[in-house]
């Protein structure tokens, strides 16, 4: 984002505007936190702002500073069209290509509102007027800290924007563990702690409100964790039947993933979890050091991310998706086992 993209956005927004901010399809901590945290920044400069996701995202987010102000899409499909013809802006965040918010695509494609992009993913599409894209970034809510504070208005976060903001850090970064966390990383949160954000509140939020059913299912996964010592991976998968058997609810699978990287020597982990109402394998994929799971999944499943958080999908059954990885993985062993 140059000065001069700064300067134009300065002058776009000194006058009251019809504001839309939208997330990607499915949206986590780090989706909600970035639009919530811009929601609540652009309502102190007078502008009419509306949240949009294209669908609903997990209960463990349902408690973040107007979140209740959130409309969903695919729940209020003319309301939230009516919303995107008449934007005279329209902030796309933690996503950088329109087919990452499903049904939502082809109106916010149609719509000739100014765009704006923030967001740290790879390889943007060039559809926004203004586009504030680094992969360096480690969260969207990182980037939208930085965003205010470039337009001079750092003064303006509060205790709620900052809050909305350390929501999207930590669960980003793994609550700061991931390599994308860098000092600047922690300049910031530092900052939102200094503006009111209460980690310690926010972390039993995020985190320490689980069902009993949850946990069954985590069991259930680590039951059926696989471990290929060769390929210094290791992968789970969760059938619908035993989504169905614990009662699943949207969120419960977040961060399951982890664990096949948590094996001792282990560098790629995978999740592949079938969704029978989509059709599809949703397959989650993490890595440690240069291995890119980025590349792995635009090359295999249909999907994308960061080097070392990434996700795709599969139209095959759940063992047709397993098979395919498993005969895949042997021509990345060198790369594998380089790490
Ligand atoms: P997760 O595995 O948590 O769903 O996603 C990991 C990362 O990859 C996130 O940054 C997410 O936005 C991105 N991602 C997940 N699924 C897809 C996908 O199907 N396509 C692309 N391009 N990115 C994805
Ligand atoms: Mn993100």
């Amino acid at each position: 984002m140059t000065k001069q993209d700064i300067t134009g956005i300065k002058q776009l927004l000194s006058t009251p505007k019809k504001i839309v901010i939208v997330p990607h399809k499915n949206p986590d901590g780090d989706a909600i936190g970035s639009t919530l945290g811009l929601y609540n920044f652009l309502i102190k400069g007078n502008h009419k702002v509306k949240v949009i996701t294209p669908n609903d995202y997990p209960h463990f987010l349902k408690w973040l500073p107007s979140e209740d102000c959130i409309l969903k899409y695919d729940a209020n499909k003319t309301v939230c069209e009516d919303l995107i013809t008449d934007a005279d802006i329209i902030f796309t965040l933690d996503f950088n290509a329109f087919h990452r918010t499903g049904n939502m695509e082809s109106i916010l494609s149609e719509s000739d509102a100014i765009k704006i992009m923030i967001d740290h993913h790879q390889a943007p599409d060039d559809y926004a007027t203004y586009t504030f894209s680094d992969v360096s970034m480690s969260s969207t809510c990182e980037m939208v800290y930085h965003f205010i504070d470039m337009l001079g208005d750092a003064d303006s976060i509060d205790k709620t924007i900052a809050t909305c903001l350390y929501v999207g850090i930590m669960t980003d970064t793994g609550s700061f563990r991931f390599s994308s966390t860098s000092s600047q990383t922690h300049h910031v949160v530092a900052q939102l702690l200094e503006k009111g954000a209460n980690n310690s509140e926010i972390h039993n939020k995020i985190y320490d409100t689980n069902s009993y059913e949850r946990l069954q299912l985590l069991g259930c996964a680590l039951s059926n964790l696989k471990v290929l010592p060769e390929s210094r991976t290791a992968y789970i998968t969760l059938s619908q039947q035993e989504l169905n058997r614990f009662n699943y609810k949207k969120g419960d699978t977040e961060g399951v993933v982890n664990y096949g990287l948590s094996v001792n020597n282990i560098v790629f982990g995978a999740i592949f979890i079938e969704d029978r109402q989509e059709g599809i394998i949703k397959i989650s994929l993490r890595s440690k050091g240069d291995f890119s799971v980025n590349e792995f999944s635009r090359a295999h499943f249909n999907g994308g991310g960061h080097t070392n958080a990434a996700g795709g999908k599969s139209h095959l059954s759940l063992e047709d998706t397993v098979a395919k990885f498993i005969s895949i993985l042997p021509s990345y062993n060198k790369a594998l086992n380089n790490e």
